[in-house]
């Protein structure tokens, strides 16, 4: 590769002259210059100066089987000979997504069988909110097209991800939001509960919310509520075991739709291949992407239930809706093997009996009782530190994010990636963590918890 010829700086300066990055305050990278990641393997990656670095967010979210698997730059280098690219436009097919939508509809809950492909998970969510309005119009009932959402949630980037998602910031540079989209609040106890207001309680009164704005706005109105399991990007929320249950009565009972986002959990981080199997929700719509691929290609799918796909064939009529690279031949035969190697190596079955369990008990016997800490909560392979001041009355370290961000810091600085969102230090590593990678996580997070505390009872 040809960047070798160029030193750190020059990289820096190029990328600062050229390169528009996602999420960054760009005044603030061309201060401080980038991180340039060069190569990975296994757990680790490497910067280009050799850095070593265990990589507790599996990328973004998403390489699940982890760095350097030859076998998928095989796959995606056969595919390109054979045939790089065919549309699925027009009546065509080619074989990868076909053989990829037989292999999802396997391994999803069983009312899904029908996949329509896409780039990403903001694609997707794109898809499915057209889906959910294109399925209640199809019905006859076009009026039925109110979204419910949570605030904090992330549904991604482009104008219906961001609609659909909670994020003040990202809606304010919006300009105007998709419209008949509403949020209500997030199931996150430890901040929402009440004084003397158990979990159980907290789960039943944050999922009646979803009760109360289909009340308002009328069921005859309503088309879906959207949610992530477990809400990602807005801190690692892990709603009570009382939510989805919940949550799946007052759809039911209003013939609301329920949409998953599963762009995080999907594919095998909560121990199953789905976040629905491990809540027991059934979706209509379940969007996944990142570790479908684990990240080797951009690829996303929304998983639909068989209730909108009967439609979709009963009722007929072209759905004016679709993208260039939906089901691209390459990005599905990398899909195909990376869910081959991860049923091969029992990832997913690791996860559930024996690495997610041995996770939890890393944050609650070495990391929750920590001075900075407040809580810690995972489920599989995803978790979240959460960062205070007091651990007694939960009082925050003001501005909000400082802490966390200086947690995380040390953390890169002694070895470990990871990330910090709001107050919330995350972890999603790779499925191949082995008992001795989450020891080792451990210790250098125990020790960024060390110096950060250091440092911030100092100021
Ligand atoms: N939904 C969720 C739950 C996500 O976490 C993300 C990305 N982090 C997205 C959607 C958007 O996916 P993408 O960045 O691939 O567009």
């Amino acid at each position: 590769m040809t960047y070798q010829n160029y030193s750190l700086k020059q990289l820096q300066q190029i990328d600062a002259a050229h390169h528009l990055h996602p999420f960054t305050d760009h005044k603030e990278l061309r201060d401080i210059g980038s991180r340039m990641i060069t190569r990975a393997e296994g757990p680790f990656i490497y910067d280009s100066e050799g850095t070593e670095l265990l990589d507790g967010m599996a990328g973004l979210w998403c390489v699940n089987v982890g760095y350097g698997r030859t076998e998928l730059a095989e796959a995606a280098y056969e595919q390109m000979k054979e045939m790089p690219y065919y549309n699925s436009f027009f009546k065509c097919s080619t074989p990868t997504p076909v053989l990829l939508s037989k292999k999802l509809a396997e391994l999803a809950p069983k009312n899904i069988n029908q996949v329509f492909y896409g780039s990403s998970g903001s694609e997707s969510n794109d898809t499915a909110l057209r889906l959910v309005r294109h399925y209640w119009a199809l019905e006859g009932k076009p009026q039925k097209n109110r979204i419910i959402s949570r605030k904090m949630a992330y549904h991604g980037s482009t104008v219906a991800g961001t609609s659909l998602g909670g994020m003040d910031g990202m809606h304010q540079q919006l300009g105007g939001a998709v419209p008949n989209i509403v949020h209500v609040m997030m199931p996150y106890a430890y901040e929402l509960a009440l004084p003397g207001e158990n979990d159980h309680d907290f789960g039943l009164r944050a999922a009646r919310s979803v009760e109360d704005a289909i009340l308002e706005a009328g069921a005859e109105n309503v088309a879906a509520f959207i949610g992530e399991p477990i809400m990602g990007a807005g801190g690692v929320k892990i709603p009570p075991e009382s939510y989805w249950p919940e949550i799946q009565r007052i759809c039911r009972k209003y013939d609301v739709l329920l949409m998953l986002d599963e762009v995080i959990t999907g594919y095998g981080r909560t121990g199953e291949w789905f976040a629905a199997q491990t809540f027991g929700i059934e979706a209509d719509t379940i969007t996944t992407a990142k570790a479908l691929t684990s990240g080797y290609q951009p690829l996303s799918a929304l998983l639909v239930g068989d209730r909108i796909a009967a439609t979709l064939v009963d009722k007929g009529g072209e759905f004016y809706h679709g993208y260039t690279y939906s089901g691209h031949p390459v990005a599905c035969a990398v899909a195909l093997k990376n869910l081959e190697i991860i049923e091969r190596e029992g990832l997913v079955e690791r996860v559930k009996t024996d690495t997610g369990p041995y996770f939890a008990q890393m944050l609650k016997e070495r990391i929750a009782g920590h001075g900075l800490v407040g809580e810690v909560r995972s489920v599989g392979l995803m978790g979240a530190i959460e960062i205070v001041k007091d651990k007694a009355t939960k009082e925050r370290i003001s501005p909000v994010g400082s802490a966390a961000v200086a947690v995380r810091d040390h953390a890169i600085a002694n070895g470990m990636m990871m990330r910090a969102t709001g107050d919330s230090m995350i972890l999603s590593p790779p499925l191949i963590w082995t008992r001795a990678t989450i020891d080792m996580a451990g210790e250098r997070i125990l020790k960024a918890l060390d110096l950060a505390e250091r440092d911030l009872r100092k100021a």
